[in-house]
């Protein structure tokens, strides 16, 4: 199906993006790799009236490592997650999600922030920056705001996001010590959105007690969700196998699944259990390392 009729600007910085969102924000989609909005416009389930490509606007497409952060662009994609030697090194849980979405067409076209903004709540960038506390960095004529990960989602398809803002980037903290983490996916086939995922992140001290930690659920809730009671169950521990299972049994709680085609409510609440165990023991793998 043709999408619904719409203007379209490219503005080539980053001014004239928020100068046009500041005059149409209302009627306008910021269009990055396209690969939820256009779908979503052939579908006719998103009818915006203009497009504004930032494609053409240099400088969103770089992974930094700076200031006890990676930064990641807004026009970074997932294959340049996949491909990044920073992340390799510094984030464990972002390296293993990468190569988890999709197809190599989406993961070529679609960008970190793009699914952030889209908050699709089957989306695993959502979990992977939740459970990292990374904050979403955005712009709008009236200047530029931090928002946390835990503000920016507020429910499926909805974000803290205005109209007129821009997201220029996300800021995902560094280990704070050592550190690790992972995330695991149940597709039904290959690039199929999750029928469960979990990532995890674990921060240790130099005595190897757990000073942060972080798991988020994708596809388990009405949209990507923490585990906060597992986190506060693991900080300030040391790791054992049964510290991850009673983490793993708490996660499992904070999942709410429902039955569908992808599988029973038992089901995927017993694939959380037993992924959050293996992302736990992968993470404590990773920091010894
Ligand atoms: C066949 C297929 C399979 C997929 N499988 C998966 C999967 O397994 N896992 C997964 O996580 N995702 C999956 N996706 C979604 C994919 O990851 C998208 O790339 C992502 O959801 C959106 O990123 P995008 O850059 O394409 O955004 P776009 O489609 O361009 O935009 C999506 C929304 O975000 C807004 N937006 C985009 N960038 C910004 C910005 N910088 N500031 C403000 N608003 C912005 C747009 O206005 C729009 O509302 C799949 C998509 C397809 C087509």
């Amino acid at each position: 199906m043709y999408p619904p009729r719409f203007d379209y600007v490219a503005p080539t910085n980053v001014d004239e993006v928020l100068a046009v969102l500041a005059q149409r924000g209302d009627e306008a989609k910021v269009l990055a790799g396209g690969q939820s909005l256009i779908p979503m416009m052939k579908l006719r389930f998103a009818f915006p009236e203009l497009l504004v490509d930032v494609n053409r606007v240099p400088g969103l497409d770089a992974i930094d490592d700076a200031d006890g952060h990676l930064r990641v662009g807004a026009l970074v994609r997932h294959n340049d997650v996949v491909g990044s030697d920073v992340v390799t090194r510094a984030n464990h849980t972002m390296a293993a999600a990468a190569p988890w979405i999709s197809d190599p067409l989406v993961r070529n076209l679609g960008t970190v922030c793009g699914s952030l903004a889209h908050a699709d709540p089957l989306g695993d960038w959502g979990s992977v920056m939740l459970a990292c506390g990374a904050d979403v960095v955005a712009r709008s004529t009236s200047g530029e705001r931090v928002i946390p990960m835990d503000d920016f989602i507020t429910g499926p398809f909805t974000t803290a996001l205005e109209p007129t803002e821009l997201v220029t980037e996300v800021r995902v903290p560094k280990y704070a010590g050592t550190g690790g983490g992972s995330y695991l996916k149940l597709e039904r086939k290959v690039g199929d959105y999750a029928t469960v995922g979990v990532a995890a992140r674990l921060d240790f001290d130099g005595g190897g007690t757990i000073t942060n930690a972080g798991i988020a659920l994708t596809s388990v809730a009405p949209n990507n969700i923490r585990a906060p009671d597992a986190e506060r169950a693991l900080v300030g521990q040391a790791p054992s196998d049964a510290l991850f299972a009673e983490a793993a049994e708490l996660t499992a709680r904070a999942a709410q699944p429902k039955d569908d085609v992808r599988g029973s409510v038992e089901f995927k609440r017993n694939v959380v259990r037993v992924f959050t165990r293996r992302a736990l023991t992968t993470a404590l793998e990773h920091a010894r390392a």
